[in-house]
């Protein structure tokens, strides 16, 4: 495979490990001819030129970060990184936007708009590896997406290279376009499998003046979702809802900031932001919804006591999976309403099939991550915590909701879209996919 017709020889690197995996693939190694790492969107378009020449597949890779093994090149081919297309091409504070190309990684894009007194509101739990492109690819979510929404609520524009080569420009620094069909809308969320996205614009907000946690603990499951039943029926906006179950708890309770009270089996995480008399208002109100039936609320106001609550969330997965060696950690969205059978469930399916269950995740969004645990070398338990997830799918699609609500379906959940769309509508979804990719070369055998 000679790519040195198109692309400088240091932009190609031998196939090594980390390129092949992603950072929670269930162990699933792919394979590639060839890593490329471009350094413009010219050099993009000239591989995947090169690979519609040749019919050759091509992975797009971020951070590596994907927990549904999108980026993992499973039919061979190139594997595109974009860790050297990491230039912020401009930044305009005073007008709240940023155009920075795909390899920008989420936490620089946070720190600058912080820096500058704004806020970049999504926030993914793997930001310092994950790229902007990434992002985009899987419309990741975060615990503040219940009130500001997913990463494609924040972009206005996207460049990106589409079959057989060609650089398109999809809306730009606008805030509102309805020009076109909603082309920037479909490659949100593509996961690599439309086009490859080499920049975004996206639009910035001014940070909150206080950020004020407000966290219930419950003694158990059902006053937990009540408590949350009775936030979201308050008439605040919370920036966040989370909870964590009982097990959850159990795993990586010992690090909370404030201390686990007893009989604390069920946690409800809320923050109430904006001007300060606006958070000092909600927060009241948080306070008052969540203390019925709790064993105890806390509401740090300190900044480092903040910052430290959030960043004790932001490591609970990694304290989950420590527990046993594997994890698989879905993320199933259900509508409100079945917030409760979707909790309790998980913990039946875990018993029926003989591993560890336990659910934590973004409430306020009926999004949760129920996981199941296994040992890393135990390969019979391994599988029975697969089968609970086919469990959870099954699950989810009875309870009208989606197999996936920010990681996408790669290539760990392929096979559930057409259960969810069903035939017409899974039919339209392969058509898109003709138009853009008609040799079916882009992340081949993924969003399937
Ligand atoms: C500890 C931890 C916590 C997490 N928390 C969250 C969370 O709260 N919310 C959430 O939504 N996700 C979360 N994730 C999942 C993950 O971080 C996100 O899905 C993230 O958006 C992936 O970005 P990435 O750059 O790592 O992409 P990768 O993993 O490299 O790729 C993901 C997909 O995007 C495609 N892709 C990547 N770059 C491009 C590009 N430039 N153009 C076209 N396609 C591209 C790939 O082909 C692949 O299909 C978490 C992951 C971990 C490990």
């Amino acid at each position: 495979m000679d790519l040195t017709s198109v692309l400088p020889r240091e932009a190609i690197v031998e196939p090594e490990g980390r390129f092949l995996a992603d950072l929670m693939g269930r162990g699933v190694q792919g394979q590639a001819d060839a890593i490329v790492l471009p350094s413009s969107t010219e050099e993009v378009a000239a591989v995947m030129r090169w690979c519609y020449e040749h019919d050759v597949p091509l992975t797009a890779r971020g951070g590596g970060t994907g927990l549904a093994g999108g980026a993992i090149p499973v039919e061979g081919g190139i594997v595109i990184g974009f860790e050297r297309l990491n230039r912020v091409r401009q930044f305009d504070p005073l007008l709240w936007r940023m155009h920075v190309e795909a390899g920008v990684t989420t936490a620089d894009v946070q720190r600058l708009a912080r820096e500058n007194g704004l806020r970049f509101p999504p926030d993914p739990g793997a930001a310092e590896l994950s790229q902007i492109g990434g992002n985009i690819a899987c419309n990741a979510g975060g615990p503040h997406a219940f009130k500001y929404g997913v990463t494609g609520h924040w972009v206005t524009g996207i460049e990106a290279v589409v079959p057989p080569g060609e650089v398109v420009v999809v809306g730009g620094p606008l805030r509102k376009d309805v020009a076109a069909y909603d082309l920037k809308s479909l490659l949100v969320g593509s996961e690599g499998t439309l086009g490859l996205i080499t920049a975004a614009w996206l639009r910035l907000l001014p940070a909150p003046e206080l950020e004020l946690p407000v966290v219930g603990l419950y003694p158990d499951l059902d006053a937990g979702i009540t408590a949350i039943e009775r936030v979201l029926a308050s008439g605040v906006v919370p920036a966040a809802v989370e909870y964590l179950d009982a097990v959850t708890l159990r795993f990586s309770g010992d690090a909370y900031p404030f201390g686990i009270p007893d009989g604390g089996a069920f946690m409800v995480v809320t923050e109430a932001d904006g001007a300060t008399d606006e958070a000092r208002r909600v927060a009241a109100e948080l306070r008052e919804a969540l203390a019925d039936g709790a064993v105890a609320v806390h509401a740090p106001t300190e900044r480092g006591d903040v910052t430290e609550l959030w960043r004790w969330r932001a490591g609970v997965a990694f304290a989950i999976l420590a527990q046993r060696g594997g994890a698989f950690s879905e993320d199933v969205a259900v509508p409100l309403d079945r917030l409760r059978d979707v909790a309790r469930e998980t913990l039946a399916i875990g018993e029926r099939h003989g591993v560890p269950a336990l659910s934590f995740g973004h409430a306020g969004d009926g999004n949760i991550h129920s996981t199941f645990l296994f040992a890393a070398d135990e390969a019979d338990e391994q599988r029975r915590a697969d089968d609970a997830c086919h469990d959870l799918f099954d699950l989810a699609l009875q309870l009208g909701g989606s197999v996936t609500g920010e990681h996408g379906i790669g290539w760990l959940k392929r096979g559930q879209l057409e259960r969810q769309l069903g035939p017409a509508g899974y039919d339209l979804h392969r058509r898109v996919k003709q138009a853009f990719d008609p040799k079916g070369l882009l992340n081949p055998g993924k969003k399937t």
